[in-house]
């Protein structure tokens, strides 16, 4: 389980607020949900509103969470697993979104992300055990792992999984797509600057009173609690990926949560990625895609894409950050 990859600083914000503007406030309330740490921050001069606001979003978590958990029985996300290589089932604009953004990303990424690695994430079970699944476990679900194997039809709002035994995991996109319709609920609230913070996936929109943006902390992927660099955002997302927070060690080696489709073996050419990009699905999934893709295939892609930046720490603990961010990026 990853926690808090970046953190705000939240304490410091409250203060430069409580200096410029007497009357605004700045609002937050964290919980536990979607087997993570979520934190919803709101900038507000009237405590209802932003309560309002508050609950409004933590609502639309659930919402989200009952359509997209793969850990529960009664889920879409759980039906089309269970339909897998018998019939397309029916699911709502949100399933079908989120499924269609993860195929996009997919081919941005060389497949790199790539929803379809399920049973590679059960099998691996890195937050349960510390056991390393066979070469021969491994091949036998190969097959599974395909993304051409995933069918959306538009017409009917379907998904069929072509195989028995498939499964979509939506771990690597669902907190930035979640984080970016917690941000429309709040915005409907009548609330115009905020952060949704689904532990690494951020999503931040307006700007502090006195026209700064908001800063955000990323995390140094080998020295626990320590910050390697901050970046100041607006009405954009930003997401991390790391080998760091969800992993087990054996005989020195690191075995961690985020896997390499062609091999199924957690990929190793990066400690971390964050990525910045203008929504949270985006931002999500690619920091996810270019985690796989490695240092060099991955800072390639955030350069031609635009509105796309990336800060890389490659295996060797070595910062790689995009055109795009170096003027904005700060280090200790
Ligand atoms: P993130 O922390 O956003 O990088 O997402 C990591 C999670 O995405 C893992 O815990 C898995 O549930 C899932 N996942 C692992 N490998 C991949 C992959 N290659 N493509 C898409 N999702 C993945
Ligand atoms: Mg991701």
């Amino acid at each position: 389980m990853r926690h808090l990859p970046i953190l705000l600083l939240a304490g410091a914000l409250f203060l430069t607020l409580s200096a410029c503007s007497p009357r605004v406030k700045l609002f937050e309330k964290s919980n536990m949900m979607m087997g993570t740490f979520i934190q919803i921050t709101v900038v507000s001069a009237s405590e209802k509103t932003a309560d309002e606001a508050l609950e409004a979003g933590f609502a639309e978590v659930k919402r989200l969470e009952d359509i997209f958990s793969i850990y529960r029985e009664n889920t879409e996300f759980s039906e089309i697993s269970r339909m897998a290589g018998i019939k397309p089932v029916s699911i709502g604009p949100e399933s079908y979104e989120l499924i269609m953004r993860g195929l996009e990303i997919g081919h941005l990424t060389e497949e790199g992300f790539n929803m379809a690695v399920g049973p590679a994430v059960r099998l691996w079970k890195v937050t349960e055990s510390s056991r390393i699944p066979s070469e021969a476990e491994l091949a036998r679900i190969m097959p599974l792992v395909d993304p051409t194997k995933v069918i959306l039809d538009p017409s009917k709002r379907t998904v069929f999984l072509k195989e028995k035994g498939m499964v979509l995991d939506p771990g690597g996109i669902a907190k930035g797509y979640t984080a970016d319709k917690v941000e429309a609920v709040l915005k409907r609230k009548g609330i115009k600057s905020g952060i949704v913070a689904m532990a690494g996936d951020l999503k931040l929109f307006g700007k502090k009173p006195g026209g700064k943006e908001w800063r955000v902390a990323i995390k140094h992927p080998r020295k626990p609690g320590e910050t390697l660099a901050t970046l100041d955002l607006t009405d954009e997302a930003v997401s991390t990926s790391g080998d760091y927070e969800r992993f087990f060690m054996k005989d020195g080696v690191r075995y961690h949560h985020i896997l390499v489709p062609e091999t199924l073996q957690p990929a190793r050419e990066c400690q971390s990625v964050t990525v910045v990009a203008p929504d949270g699905t985006t931002a999500d999934a690619l920091s996810t895609g270019i985690f796989v893709m490695g240092p060099r295939k991955g800072l390639a892609l955030a350069e031609r894409l635009p509105g796309i930046g990336a800060v890389i720490v490659d295996k060797d603990g070595n910062v790689l950050v995009s055109s795009s961010l170096r003027k904005r990026i700060h280090f200790e």
